[in-house]
């Protein structure tokens, strides 16, 4: 059977480059029923199931591809439902290369490509929400078992609060933006994942009786003392939002962005459907993004959908190192993303009204490794030159979420600035207080916040269950 599986994954349909880098409609279109059966054909459903390991909540991958195989979507979707509560999300954003699809025994024949296990879990979740009477409604607990307070509703406060909800807890999340979702909502573009998604699958979280509150800014709106008296045990989901700067000479010059502030107009606030929705946004003709991870991707192919002439990305590493998902990248060099590798900027010019008009760059070469094993790039003496720019982004990364650390001194941070809490259980220095997600470990992917949040869940079930017997 192996050797007679199709070598390829089963093509999806797609937006074409040249249409979609006008318009903010989702680029990938997704998988018909015929299609995604094809596709659930292609998986070996092997004993070993190395994909599962793979995936930082271990979905029962064979399980929901056989299902979906049988034509039995109820099953399918209650399977991966078990295991996650984001799946339309997940199958949208994860770097499947690197997670189950990198440990997939098709991707390890040779010439073949894996099981696109990412776009059957897009399928399964996207189907089930569109096909009435697909998904079991899903059980409401009474909420007797304890009170639990969630500081952010991004994935990770999101998944916690749905795995306790459904073990019987009554949970409040708080979040301090107008909508839930975290980077989600504020973050990934409209045309990688939908909002309206988002919005159904926090929906579904909500009817297992979460509560979430909105405009709340723990540390401000409310103390963490509040809380802690209301509330059996806390979960700090707060995220890495605060944007890092290359602090080079010109920062701030007009025309120079954070990725954070750049892609929040646009998603949260519409800012690409000005004057409908009232946040405007500048856009330049020549725009410049330094960095090449999700966020750069996504900032330098919201400009040329914006309407830029030109959008280039700086990235002082190669192709190689370069930190976004494949999928991303190619949709991007499709689009005609401009990629200036191995070269960072100096400085920032501006002209004689504060206006940024070019970024001065220096030549970089690659040294030895450093502590994240990547090669580290060293600067080329005598190599700068100059890159005509109207708008630069920076996109250099982002560090930890401040306003509730610092209202709540006794939880205690690790040396990079983030909470320290067990990896196996999220606890944290403060008893009944336990965090997960990018505020632990740094800006990482949604699935890894998802994972930290299903393991909190069980701890802090444990921990009020022992509490009460005690
Ligand atoms: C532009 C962009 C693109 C990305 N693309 C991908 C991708 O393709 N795939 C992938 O896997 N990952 C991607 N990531 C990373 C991923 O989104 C994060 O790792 C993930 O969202 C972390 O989840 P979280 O729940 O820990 O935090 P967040 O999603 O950051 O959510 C934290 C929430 O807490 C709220 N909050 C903060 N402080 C307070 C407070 N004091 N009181 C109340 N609420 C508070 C915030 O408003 C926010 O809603 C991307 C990130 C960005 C920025
Ligand atoms: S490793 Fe690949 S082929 Fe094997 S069960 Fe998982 S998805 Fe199917």
């Amino acid at each position: 059977m192996a050797l007679n599986i199709p070598k390829n994954k089963t093509p999806i349909a797609e937006q074409k480059p040249e249409v979609r880098n006008h318009n903010f409609k989702e680029v990938v279109l997704g998988y018909t029923l015929e299609e995604a059966i094809t596709e659930a054909n292609r998986c070996l459903q092997c004993p070993t199931h190395p994909c599962v390991a793979g995936c930082p909540v271990n979905i029962d991958i064979p399980g929901f591809i056989l299902a979906l195989r049988n034509n039995d979507l109820s099953e399918s979707i209650k399977i991966l439902k078990s295991y996650n509560n984001l799946p339309a999300v997940c199958g949208r954003v994860c770097p499947q290369e690197s997670q189950c699809e990198g440990k997939c025994t098709v991707g390890l024949m040779k010439d073949h490509e894996p099981v696109a296990i990412g776009k059957l879990e897009r399928f399964v979740a996207d189907w089930a929400a569109s096909h009435e009477g697909v998904e079991e409604p899903q059980k409401k607990n009474e909420g007797d078992k304890g009170k639990i307070a969630v500081i952010g509703a991004g994935p990770s406060g999101l998944t916690v609060a749905a795995d306790l909800a459904k073990k019987g807890y009554k949970v409040t999340i708080f979040e301090a933006l107008h909508a839930p979702g975290g980077v989600l909502m504020y973050g990934i573009p409209e045309f990688r994942l939908p909002k309206t998604i988002v919005e159904r699958e926090v929906k579904a979280i909500e009817e297992l009786g979460v509560n979430v509150e909105t405009d709340v800014v723990v540390g401000k709106t409310i103390t963490i003392e509040e809380i802690r008296k209301e509330y059996d045990a806390i979960y700090i989901g707060t995220g890495a939002g605060t944007p890092r700067f290359m602090n080079i000479p010109g920062t701030n010059l007009n025309g120079v962005y954070s990725a954070s502030e750049f892609l929040t107009r646009i998603n949260l606030m519409h800012a690409y459907e000005f004057p409908k929705y009232d946040t405007p946004i500048r856009i330049g003709k020549r725009v410049v993004v330094v960095g090449a991870g999700n966020v750069a991707m996504d900032a330098s192919r919201s400009a040329l959908r914006l309407g830029a002439e030109k959008s280039m990305i700086v990235y002082r590493r190669s192709e190689k190192e370069m930190p976004a998902r494949i999928e991303e990248y190619h949709h991007a060099v499709e689009e005609g993303i401009e990629f200036h590798w191995l070269t960072n900027p100096i400085e920032y010019i501006g002209d004689e009204n504060g206006n940024v008009k070019a970024v001065k760059c220096v030549k970089m070469e690659l040294g030895e490794p450093d502590a994240s094993g990547r090669r580290r790039p060293v600067p080329i003496e005598g190599s700068e030159f100059v890159i005509e720019a109207d708008m630069v982004i920076e996109a250099i990364g982002q560090t930890s979420n401040k306003v509730l650390l610092s209202a709540f001194p006794e939880l205690k941070l690790n040396k990079r600035g983030y909470i320290e809490a067990d990896p196996e259980t999220g606890a944290t220095s403060v008893e009944g207080v336990y965090a997960g997600g990018d505020i632990v470990t740094g800006a990482a992917t949604v699935i890894l916040a998802m994972g930290a949040g299903k393991k909190s869940a069980k701890a802090i079930d444990e921990y009020i269950t022992s509490k009460k017997k005690a």
